[in-house]
């Protein structure tokens, strides 16, 4: 049965020289024929050039690097490719899927819907120490209504996401109903209320928990996990 390794957010910058995140990011995907991490890797990305472009992705989070200095190809003037995965994308390694979109990984014989981004609960103190926000780590509104047209078209059966549905968001926080919610979160609940998937994968909020939910409005159920930190799950179709 072919197998997807997810792993969940690694926060390589935060924990440099103490945790060694890296080690077991790298560890968990060659552990793997082909991996897809949920977001907020780190800044630096040269250590996944060890990992095969084509087996192993990322979906960028809020604590991804979106410094728009070197597209190889349009020095920022906007290109195919740019187009194509998102201008900051460009200049990434391979590895990184784009905005949103569907990747099949090489052994699933279907793709699954992904969809970048979140909003940093600690962006004051990044802004404060100078480095490590970036306004682009939520899709803008036009983008996120593009990715909103897009799900409603393809209605897939998996999605991995690195932020969760808002709905899904006060299911995972119970004891905190002062809870507010981002942008992200507001347009992948709208995703989910129009079609709702088999099995929706994300990270960002750094637990481990799995629910399976069904819209107030009505329609089908979905098995929604979360991941931990570094955690790994092996998701088998
Ligand atoms: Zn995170
Ligand atoms: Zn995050």
């Amino acid at each position: 049965m072919p197998k997807l390794r997810l792993i969940g957010d690694a926060h390589g910058d935060e924990k440099q020289g103490i945790y060694g995140p890296w080690d077991e990011y790298i560890a968990h995907a060659q552990g793997a024929e082909q991996s897809l991490m949920v977001g907020d890797l780190d800044f630096v990305y040269s250590r996944i050039l060890v990992l095969d472009p084509e087996k192993h992705k990322v979906i960028a989070g809020n604590h991804d690097n979106y410094d728009k200095s070197s597209c190889a190809s349009c020095n920022g003037h906007g290109c195919a490719a740019c187009s194509h995965r998102g201008y900051v994308f460009c200049q990434q390694t391979p590895h990184f899927l784009g905005d949103y979109g569907l990747w099949t990984p090489p052994s699933f014989t279907e793709p699954l819907f992904y969809l970048r981004g979140g909003y940093s609960i600690d962006k004051h103190h990044r802004l404060a120490r100078g480095f490590g926000w970036w306004p682009e780590e939520e899709l803008t509104y036009q983008q996120a209504m593009r990715a909103l047209q897009f799900y409603a078209e393809h209605k897939p059966r998996i999605v991995v996401t690195h932020a969760a549905p808002k709905t899904v968001k006060h299911a995972l926080f119970t004891d905190n109903v002062e809870i507010q919610s981002s942008a992200t979160e507001e347009v992948l609940d709208q995703m989910w209320q129009l079609h709702q998937p088999d099995m929706w994968f994300f990270g960002h909020y750094h637990r481990t928990w799995e629910d399976m939910l069904t819209p107030e409005t009505g329609g089908g159920s979905t098995h929604f996990r979360c991941l931990d930190i570094l955690e790994a799950y092996d998701l088998t179709i």
